[in-house]
């Protein structure tokens, strides 16, 4: 049992200003595996004087300096990398195999370019008679979801930390046990006091307190398009920054001359990847009318290899969503898409046979989905993957961009010629040509109402800088 009744602010663990506290739950068991202080507007106000004391030390210290304290923390995470894998598995559900990979790998490897990155980002630059000057903009908070939750972290912990900002974090408290973890991690690598503070709470408390703040110079939230609106409202009463990483409804555009398997195969692997928890999942699989009953046949044929299990043991390939309340939702798209009139490929709402515990939902694939529907248009955030066809390339293009979303896609092709002009008529962030592979250097965030800004490498940096020119 994980408890945690404290708050971590100004380098210390502090008691919150009251007693409440909440439940982790094991979405695979059902059972309680921790307990976290549910922090209040008046931990908030001892985060901000914290963060706002630390800022001009930690502002003015060379980057080097900063990155030799990343650099501490990175040793100090890979150290205990399988903890943080089996603790995040058991906040959040996902197959502890992957958990390794990616929940642990990623932001790993994410704060690892951060430290890369200080070694030669050069935070003047002279422009005709001026000197411009990229300084940290100041206070950040960090409000983050549950499903990639320690990576979501990192992405801002490390970029703001490395412009020299100090930062606030509020966790999902839904899967807020790795953040306690990084923040034990960040107390023994000894950084200056108020440069990290960590405080938990439910988004409409601790979440709003943040956003509203008249001292806090920017917000960083990743979430649900929802909260992201909320937290523009509330950020615009004192002007702050607010960068937005929100929801996404992607589409796969698989062309005609594409390897029809290895495409299809991908994108069912990509679409029930984290139990199709994944902000970038691909979720529409667009294919040419005449390849539909091809790719259906391969579709169910891949989707059979998901079988719902256990996420502690080794063979499994996808496990629980995180609440029930997910779980309702979820099956409540497969029923709307079912009544509108999609075939039902394979899955469906009845609990899976094998698992008597446990927010499971069976691997869903719908066929003959068309763009109305709503399992079409609206982020569903669960195993469900919709099928739609469509006549010529145009169409395609159409229906691949008819989404108020625009975070991810794809495109496959034999030619990637082809598949990369495809790609440039996307709205849409990144676009993964013929299975690409995710790189932490390349940005990532969305058009639309997927968000605004981007994360990672220099690009994610640069969100934490404001410029500054001196004419000469
Ligand atoms: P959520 O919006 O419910 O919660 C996200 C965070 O926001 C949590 O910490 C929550 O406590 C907080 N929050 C909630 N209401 C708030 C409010 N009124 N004011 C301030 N903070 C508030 O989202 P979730 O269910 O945790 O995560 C799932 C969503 O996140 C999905 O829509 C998914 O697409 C999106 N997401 C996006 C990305 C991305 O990079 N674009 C990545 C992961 C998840």
């Amino acid at each position: 049992m994980n408890i945690y009744s404290k708050l971590f602010i100004g380098g210390e663990w502090r008691s919150p200003s009251s007693n409440e506290a909440c439940s982790v739950i094991n979405p695979a068991t059902e059972e309680v595996i921790g307990k976290i202080p549910l922090g209040a507007a008046a931990d908030v106000e001892q985060a901000v004087i914290a963060a706002t004391e630390a800022f001009p030390l930690w502002s003015g210290l060379a980057p080097q300096e900063r990155a030799s304290y990343l650099q501490k923390i990175h040793t100090e995470l890979v150290a205990r990398s399988t903890d943080v894998a089996k603790l995040i598995t058991a906040e959040m559900g996902i197959p502890l195999k992957l958990s390794q990979r990616i929940q642990v790998g990623l932001p790993v490897a994410v704060l690892d370019s951060y430290i890369r990155l200080l070694e030669t980002y050069e935070f003047t630059e002279k422009i005709g008679s001026s000197v411009v000057h990229k300084e940290p903009i100041g206070v950040v908070a960090a409000i983050t979801p549950w499903n990639f939750p320690l990576h979501q972290l990192m992405i801002k912990v490390a970029a703001a930390l490395a412009a020299g900002c100090t930062i606030i974090v509020k966790p999902s408290e839904l899967a807020p046990l790795n953040a306690f973890l990084l923040a034990e991690i960040i107390e023994k690598c000894e950084l200056p006091p108020g440069v990290f503070n960590l405080v938990s709470g439910h988004g409409a408390v601790v979440g709003e307190a943040l956003a509203s703040h008249p001292k806090i110079d920017m917000v960083s939230f990743t979430g649900s398009t929802q909260a992201g609106k909320r937290v523009t409202i509330l950020g615009a009463e004192s002007v702050k920054r607010v960068s937005l990483e929100l929801g996404g409804k992607s589409a796969a555009v698989i062309l005609d001359d594409a390897d029809l398997a290895v495409a299809v195969k991908s994108t069912v692997n990509n679409a029930f990847l984290n139990s199709g928890q994944t902000c970038s999942a691909l979720t529409r699989m667009l294919v040419p009318e005449s390849l539909y009953q091809d790719a259906a046949t391969i579709a169910i044929e891949v989707a059979r290899g998901f079988v719902p299990g256990n996420p502690t043991e080794a063979q499994t390939r996808i496990g629980p969503l995180i609440s029930a309340e997910q779980r309702q939702r979820v099956c409540k798209y497969i029923q709307s898409g079912i009544e509108e009139g999609a075939e039902l490929l394979i899955g469906g709402i009845d609990k899976p046979d094998n698992q008597p515990h446990g927010y499971y939902v069976q691997p869903t694939i719908l066929g003959r989905v068309t763009p109305q529907m709503k399992v079409a248009r609206e982020e569903i955030f669960g195993p469900v993957l919709s099928i739609l066809t469509y006549q010529d390339e145009e169409e395609a293009i159409r229906i691949a961009n008819d989404s108020s979303y625009g975070l991810s896609g794809a495109v496959w092709s034999a030619s990637s010629d082809r598949a990369e002009k495809i790609a440039l008529k996307m709205r849409t962030g990144q676009i993964d040509i013929n299975g690409g592979r995710f790189n932490v250097l390349a940005p990532f965030g969305g058009y639309r109402q997927s968000g605004n800004g981007r994360e990672l490498g220099i690009y994610g940096l640069e969100e934490f800088l404001e410029l500054k020119s001196l004419q000469f």
